[in-house]
């Protein structure tokens, strides 16, 4: 840790955290972590397997009858405790993302906020876990509808949003009653066992919460060949994501699904071009990128296109590429080689079908995973950035002429998580709204998320909600009383 010393040292933790214990892999495997800015290795973390996965899920077997006895307060306020510890060591917390994520420091602190905010919505939800009594069809009959928690439950995390994609996920788990076995990205272990010690200085009980790092392959197929888990809650790419869910298929396990998305940004003749612009930066270029809901199309009507095209460019030349922990700096390293070269492949597949590069374009010259912020005009659909997502910092622009064109391009993709669109026409503004097929849709709005709203995609981005009121039915049971 050569750029910063935590206040709290016991947060950098190098081992995994099952029943409340810090362990190693059975074998004593590890693996290497590093950071993205400067390649240097960070530590390592265990590199665990089955029989590992096995003693977590048997843990959070053992802990649930008593976790889902708990009160909703009781559980409200441990959940609460969570929250507030996250707050307290916010900085070392952000410090910890910034160094194995990359990504700049204040956005680090900001997802730190964002992650414990899940924790304190769904400390308060835990007691709304409300049923129904519905009129019976017999005289002296009732119908009673309760709720129950789905029982041990699985999380499987990507890299790009390291604490948040937990919260996410553990805070409706815990809520409702359930108890969860968590297994972060490779690339990003420490924010995920940094929450294991929070976690357990929170007083949540041994076993309610266990963080395992290692082997996807290995640990995900043992989650999902065990009957004991009755839920997997899954957040990554689309491959992974069907192909987990044709994993639980073997024991009927309930799924939730945050995949990839390839969200279009339309913007119409009628839209505040200074309005537009600013969502552009923040909903296209924050954490570099590197986000399931990043515009990966801009779409822009052609009377506004040129002016639309020279203020973003502006925008774009304003960003600050470096360290995340140097000041100032907006544009962080992409998280890996590979991911810097899907960015460069993209813009080769856009310059050879005709489109313009007029900003970036390149490598940039800090070399490493560092990537040039890039603008590309005269974009076309059939361009490879608008079948896959480019995961990175580059903005394309498509020119299109009516309405309609414009809808029939945003949604002539499999993906439908998040979508953006410019308008100050009100009527406009519902007929484009009810029109895009996405989970999604913000409206002169280019930072969508929020605890109390429901994230959440249709077609192959996804199954489920997380977060809002939607979120802790995904860890609940529905079950029908008839009392006669
Ligand atoms: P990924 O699918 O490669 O990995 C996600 C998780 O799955 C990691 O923990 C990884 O170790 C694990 N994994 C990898 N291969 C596996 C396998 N064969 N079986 C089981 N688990 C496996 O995704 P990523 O690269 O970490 O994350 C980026 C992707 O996540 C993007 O597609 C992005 O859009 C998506 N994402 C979606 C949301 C959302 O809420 N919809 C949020 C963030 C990221």
């Amino acid at each position: 840790m050569s750029q910063f010393q935590l206040k709290d040292k016991d947060l950098f933790r190098q081992q995994c955290y099952i029943n409340g214990q810090w362990c190693d892999a059975e074998d004593g495997a590890t693996i290497d972590v590093d950071n993205p800015s400067t390649g240097d290795i960070i530590g390592q973390v265990p590199r665990m397997r089955e029989a590992d996965t096995l003693q977590a899920i048997a843990a959070a077997d053992r802990a649930f009858p008593a976790w889902r006895d708990k009160t909703a307060d009781e559980r409200a306020q441990l959940l609460y405790r969570w929250y507030e510890l996250m707050m307290e060591h916010q900085d070392d917390l952000g410090a910890i993302m910034t160094l194995e994520q990359g990504k700049p420091l204040a956005e680090s602190k900001g997802e730190i906020a964002y992650a414990a905010s899940f924790l304190k919505w769904f400390a308060e939800e835990a007691r709304r876990v409300y049923g129904d009594t519905i009129p019976a069809a017999k005289p002296g009959q009732h119908i009673v509808v309760i709720k129950q928690p789905v029982g041990v439950t699985a999380a499987i995390t990507p890299w790009n949003f390291p604490a948040s994609m937990i919260t996410r996920k553990a805070g409706a788990a815990l809520a409702a009653g359930c108890t969860m076995v968590v297994k972060p990205a490779s690339a990003t272990p420490y924010s995920a066992l940094a929450l294991g010690e929070l976690a357990t200085r929170a007083g949540i009980p041994a076993g309610v919460i266990n963080v395992i790092t290692g082997s996807a392959a290995a640990i995900s197929s043992t989650i999902t060949s065990s009957p004991v888990v009755r839920k997997v809650s899954f957040t990554g790419s689309t491959e992974v994501g069907s192909q987990l869910m044709s994993q639980c298929a073997e024991h009927i396990q309930k799924v939730s699904l945050e995949l990839g998305g390839n969200a279009p940004f339309l913007v119409f003749d009628d839209a505040d071009l200074d309005k537009a612009v600013e969502g552009a930066i923040a909903s296209k270029f924050r954490n570099t990128g590197q986000t399931c809901v990043c515009v990966n199309r801009f779409l822009v009507q052609d009377g506004v296109h040129d002016a639309f095209v020279e203020k973003l460019k502006a925008a774009i030349e304003r960003l600050k590429v470096g360290d995340g922990f140097e000041d100032g700096v907006t544009q962080a390293p992409l998280i890996n080689k590979g991911a810097v070269d899907k960015v460069l492949e993209h813009i080769k597949d856009a310059r050879e079908k005709g489109g313009k590069v007029i900003l970036g374009g390149e490598a940039h010259e800090r070399g490493g995973n560092f990537v040039q912020p890039t603008l590309i005009v005269d974009a076309t659909q059939d361009m490879e950035f608008c079948v896959e997502e480019t995961f990175g910092p580059l903005a394309a622009v498509i020119r299109f002429q009516d309405e309609q064109e414009g809808i029939r391009l945003a949604n002539d993709t499999p993906f439908g998580l998040a979508s953006y669109f410019y308008s100050e026409n009100i009527h406009r503004v519902w007929r484009v709204a009810e029109a895009l097929e996405a989970g999604m849709v913000g409206i002169n709005e280019g930072l969508i998320s929020n605890a109390a709203a429901p994230f959440g995609g249709v077609k192959e981005s996804g199954l489920g909600r997380e977060g809002s009121k939607y979120g802790i039915e995904e860890y609940c049971e529905v079950k029908y009383l008839c009392m006669g």
